[in-house]
């Protein structure tokens, strides 16, 4: 089968389970769902990168592709893209359908999520290599999720995301908002670190994402905010560059979603016109969530 039909059945898949087939509340309030099981659905997994798809009901799996692995210099991320075609087209994407939790409610599923599955998960290669998963952090209640690529050197060694120089950065963006760190949720596309730092693949990306969707199933922020090209490009099913999707709304099932640069790229490539382009992103999120508007020329 070739990637684009395979991207098809993953879409299909998906959509499955947006519709809450992974999410089944069972009574007492635990959540019961994509439990992690054994090697035979790690094998699935491996397989066509969706988790628990080898159902007696469903297609048979199809010949295992090559892995291409996407660029590992960082700095082709937020840069122009060449159009390969990693990711598949957009898709329509249900809004959500459940009720809104209580934040209460939503802090024990946030935990119940990372210490009944993420923590222990071995889904896909990259539990091979890391020192332990990132779950994410923050506000279960938060107004503004913000959606990183992959937890790196000091993020697999601490258990926390964003808290290198890239997450000094992700701070002073958050304080000029007038927020703190702990009232925005952080969390990344993979919940562990890909080797070297390099772009999480297809594979990879399409058997950790449940986990995303379901802390933003659990969470229901106002707004999302996407750090960078792979996960812009994950949220919107989308092959466009970020000069084309960064500065403008989009929507991920139903919550507005507005992608801006990588914190890293905007270390990188420190000048104005970058600076002042993610500023423009953020005073536009602040103005959707109702935060008073500031005179700074930039954040950091
Ligand atoms: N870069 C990311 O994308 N996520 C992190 O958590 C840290 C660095
Ligand atoms: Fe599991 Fe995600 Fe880590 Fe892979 S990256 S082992 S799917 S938590």
């Amino acid at each position: 089968m070739d990637w684009g039909a395979r991207n098809r059945l993953k879409l299909w898949l998906r959509s499955e389970r947006a519709l809450g087939l992974p999410s089944v509340v069972v009574p007492g309030g635990a959540i019961a769902a994509q439990q992690v099981t054994g090697s035979a659905s790690h094998q699935v997994a491996d397989e066509c990168g969706v988790e628990d798809c080898g159902s007696a009901t469903s297609p048979a799996p199809p010949p295992v592709a090559p892995v291409v692995l996407p660029p590992t210099d960082r700095r082709q991320r937020d840069e122009p893209d060449t159009g390969s075609a990693l990711f598949a087209p957009a898709a329509e994407q249900p809004a959500f359908g459940a009720a809104v939790l209580s934040p209460d409610e939503k802090r024990n599923r946030l935990l119940a999520l990372d210490n009944n599955e993420v923590r222990g998960c071995t889904k896909c290669r990259l539990c091979e290599t890391r020192t332990q998963t990132v779950f994410g952090e923050g506000d279960a209640d938060a107004k503004i999720f913000f959606i990183g690529e992959g937890p790196g050197e000091n993020e697999d060694l601490s258990g926390r995301p964003f808290v290198g120089r890239a997450g000094e950065m992700l701070n002073k963006w958050i304080a000029a908002m007038g927020l703190k760190r702990e009232q925005v949720f952080i969390a990344n596309i993979v919940k562990c670190r890909p080797p070297g730092n390099r772009v999480p693949a297809p594979d990879e990306v399409a058997t950790c994402t449940p986990y995303l969707q379901r802390q933003l199933e659990i969470v229901r922020p106002k707004v999302i905010v996407t750090l960078g090209l792979p996960s812009a490009k994950y949220m919107l099913q989308s092959n466009s560059t970020m000069g084309r999707l960064r500065g403008q709304w989009h929507e991920w099932r139903g919550v507005k979603l507005m992608p801006t640069f990588h914190p890293a790229y905007v270390l990188r490539s420190y000048t104005n016109e970058v600076r002042a382009a993610v500023w423009d992103d953020l005073k536009k999120v602040m103005a959707e969530v109702g935060l008073p508007p500031t005179k700074q020329r930039s954040p950091s």
